[in-house]
């Protein structure tokens, strides 16, 4: 296969065929760039969309997101997930900030806190037009299909040697390389997908190898699969009657959910009733609630609250008006609007 003519073609049906409307292609600046990839790891295009337009319409610059109070960046971030990307965007803002802006080479990008080496490459073609190939796992699946790339991706080492591949195949000039990387990403996006690659709209079906082979079901390889865990939990819903607050946790720095405020989480409904007292339970329909590692399963229980003393030693009590400002994790959000909508 000619390197330049999958080059010439990815950008040529790029510009006829692929995605124009996205609200982060009208730019060559790397706050905006750099915005819209955290936020599209691991989520789709169309819930994007929102999160991106609130974002800028709060923080224009990275200096403003960079001055924001973390809770404020949580708040804004609640529902989309992976909550360390927030965090991480928090701190990359800073660091960014402190620095004069946003560095102009893939190299010193990925040096910034949260930016990985598929994100720095993507900032440094788009922005910069640095011949560096992106590789996150929609590319992984383009080229090992093109190439017929047999090696376990499994391994740091096969992916190591599909990535040397994937830099071959970068255009010569640096101007198509916004082309060509969003080419790269809309090809593995909207025709050579996962489970039914519309390889008659193929641009390179020609070139590929995978489909000359036959074996386009079969690749790319990886015997390593994502071993899912079961949880139960139960959450205490405490209510005070008189101003309609909530009372409300935080969680740890690290871990699920990190950072988000949310109802006291309990491991077993032992603990739970030990930690409402007396107060009269009613239970509301359990949540499943699905991370990238996880299964969980949530059971709700409510209780009014109408003792003076605050009810747990961790937390406070947090009025409706101020449910915004703190950052709350998808289904407690879900949980809310359920309550207030009625069954
Ligand atoms: Fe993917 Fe099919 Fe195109 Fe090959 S021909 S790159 S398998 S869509």
């Amino acid at each position: 296969m000619s390197e330049a003519d999958f080059a010439l073609r990815l950008v040529a049906w790029q510009r006829q065929h692929g995605r124009h409307d996205l609200p982060w292609q009208r730019t060559r600046d790397p706050y905006r760039v750099w915005l819209s990839e955290v936020m599209l790891q691991q989520t789709q295009v169309s819930t994007v969309r929102g999160y991106y337009a609130r974002f800028l319409e709060r923080f224009p610059t990275v200096n403003d997101l960079a001055a924001a109070p973390l809770d404020e960046v949580l708040a804004l971030w609640a529902g989309l997930g992976y909550y360390s990307r927030a965090r991480n965007l928090h701190a990359c803002a800073q660091a960014v900030s402190a620095r004069g802006g946003f560095p102009c080479d893939a190299r010193a990008l990925a040096e910034l806190p949260g930016i990985g080496p598929s994100t720095a490459r993507a900032i440094a073609a788009f922005c910069f037009g640095e011949r560096l190939s992106i590789f996150d796992g929609n590319v992984q699946r383009v080229l090992a299909r093109l190439l017929a790339f047999d090696q376990d991706l499994s391994g740091a080492r096969a992916v190591k040697v599909l990535w040397t591949r994937a830099d071959a195949l970068v255009p010569a000039q640096a101007e198509a390389m916004p082309a060509y990387t969003q080419g790269l990403m809309d090809l593995g996006a909207t025709v050579c997908t996962p489970r039914s690659p519309n390889c008659a709209a193929c641009p390179v079906q020609s070139l590929c190898a995978a489909h000359a082979q036959g074996r386009v079901g079969a690749l790319p390889r990886k015997t390593k699969t994502l071993k899912r865990r079961q949880r139960e939990s139960w959450w205490l819903w405490l209510h005070r009657e008189a101003d309609g607050a909530l009372w409300l946790q935080q969680r740890p720095a690290r871990g699920i959910w990190a950072g988000l405020w949310t109802l006291p989480l309990f491991d077993d409904e032992a603990a739970l009733r030990a930690a409402a007292g007396a107060a009269a339970l009613e239970a509301l329909p359990q949540i499943q609630h699905a991370l990238t590692h996880l299964d969980w399963l949530l059971h709700p229980r409510r209780a009014v609250w109408n003792r003076a003393a605050a009810p747990l030693p961790e937390g406070r009590w947090v009025q409706p008006a101020d449910w915004p400002a703190h950052g709350m994790p998808a289904p407690l959000q879900k949980l809310l609007g359920w309550v207030h909508a009625g069954p």
